[in-house]
């Protein structure tokens, strides 16, 4: 971020990153940042697979790369499936080696096997939580020993050693440096029309994507707002919004206080007051109705693909645990904005009472007094490899956080 210079005036667009996983724009509004701001917030991981820090193994000649999930997955949606693995290697030196394999058309993919059904008597008696166990989440990733001089002295693990000089050719890094790597397996392919209508999308990510794009869209589309515009994109919700790119970290506040001081303005008093005068749009996926499973639902209060813009005045679960609980004021400014400029929206739960629930980052930003609500894009098979959005939804979603930005 920068810290000197001119001063900030309004439609001005600064960032601030935090370790390429996280980030906050803002588009510099009229009146004072004392006033708050209109934020809109979205996560930007998704459920996956991480590698372990020591993952490379040979078993029977087939080299083999140890996982641990990551997130809210049933395990057994990603079994049998193409992956792609991105991230990176960090060497000792500092040099970043960028990982992306699976995705371009002619790339490998990668894969966890499952069991034949021929041999599956006794898994097919375990419950769905223990059908496929975490450490049984190994990437097969190659199957060739490497060529060996006739007079070496033999070498085991040669399979293992064919990938780690694969490795060294393609990206110059050797197994130490696994432990100072973070690569994903994600599933491979693009994002897809679904449907004969092509009125849906099939995609990996989807929660929450699908609401961090539009908010950045809309983010992008207001010049010169009244109040200071902020498209917060934040990493770790997946696994309870943790850690320094996470947004209990004090990163968003911190950059508040570098804007407050490029504008000449900082106080203690004036950090307090853009927090707590703000208004957030909490960004998240919410379940869509799912014809296939009624039972998990309220009819009345369940989000239905093509029908817009989804609130959850509030989450949580055994009776709204963990919830941020909008207020009927908030949520009659958001309503009279909508209606005015005829965007679809819904209001929802995520499921039955008593069904379980769910949490998003609406919490953590309500803690500085600010109005917050949860808002998003209904999601089919949420968590699994591949989501499914209605495209009019995304495309409400995107005119509501732009009406947002401009109103609110
Ligand atoms: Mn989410
Ligand atoms: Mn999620």
């Amino acid at each position: 971020m920068r810290t000197k210079g001119a001063k900030v005036k309004p439609g001005d667009k600064i960032y601030a990153g935090n370790m390429g996983k996280a980030a906050a724009f803002f588009v510099i509004g009229k009146k004072d940042l004392a006033l708050g701001m209109n934020i809109l917030g979205a996560h930007i991981d998704s459920p996956r697979l991480d590698l372990k820090q020591v993952p490379l193994y040979e078993d029977t000649q087939m080299a083999m790369l140890d996982t641990h999930y990551y997130g809210g997955v049933k395990k057994y949606q990603w079994v049998t499936m193409p992956l792609a693995l991105h991230g990176v290697f960090v060497k000792k030196d500092g040099e970043t080696v960028r990982v992306d394999i699976g995705d371009r058309p002619g790339d490998p993919v990668f894969g966890i096997s499952d069991l034949l059904i021929h041999l599956s008597s006794d898994q097919m008696e375990k419950k769905a939580s223990k059908v496929i166990e975490g450490e049984k989440l190994d990437l097969l990733i190659g199957s060739i020993p490497l060529k060996q001089e006739t007079d070496a002295k033999e070498t085991k693990d040669t399979v293992k050693a064919n990938i780690l000089k694969i490795l060294e050719e393609t990206y110059g890094v050797e197994e130490d440096d696994f432990l100072s790597a973070e690569i994903e397996a994600v599933p491979a392919g693009e994002a897809r029309d679904f449907g004969f209508d092509r009125s849906m999308i099939m995609g990996y990510g989807h929660d929450d994507r699908v609401c961090a794009y539009p908010s950045f869209q809309a983010l992008l589309n207001v010049t010169e707002p009244e109040y200071t515009a902020v498209c917060l994109l934040v990493d770790k919700e997946e696994i309870g919004s943790v850690g320094a790119t996470g947004m209990q970290s004090r990163f968003f506040e911190d950059t508040v206080c570098e804007l407050l001081h490029l504008a000449g303005g900082y106080s203690e008093l004036s950090l307090r007051r853009a927090m707590r005068h703000s208004k957030m749009l909490s960004s998240d996926v919410s379940a869509a109705y799912d014809p296939n499973y009624p039972e998990v639902t309220e009819k009345r209060n369940a989000a239905y693909f093509g029908k817009g813009l989804v609130f959850n005045k509030y989450t949580g679960s055994r009776g709204k645990s963990g919830s941020n609980d909008a207020n009927a004021e908030y949520m009659a400014k958001i309503r009279n904005i909508l209606d005015h400029r005829k965007i679809a929206f819904q209001t929802s739960e995520l499921g039955k009472v008593d069904q379980g629930g769910g949490g998003t980052i609406a919490y953590i930003l309500a803690n500085y007094g600010m109005q917050v609500i949860d808002s998003g894009v209904a999601v089919l098979n949420m968590h699994a490899p591949w989501e499914i959005i209605s495209k009019v939804d995304l495309y409400e979603a995107l005119l509501g956080y732009q009406a947002f930005i401009e109103e609110a």
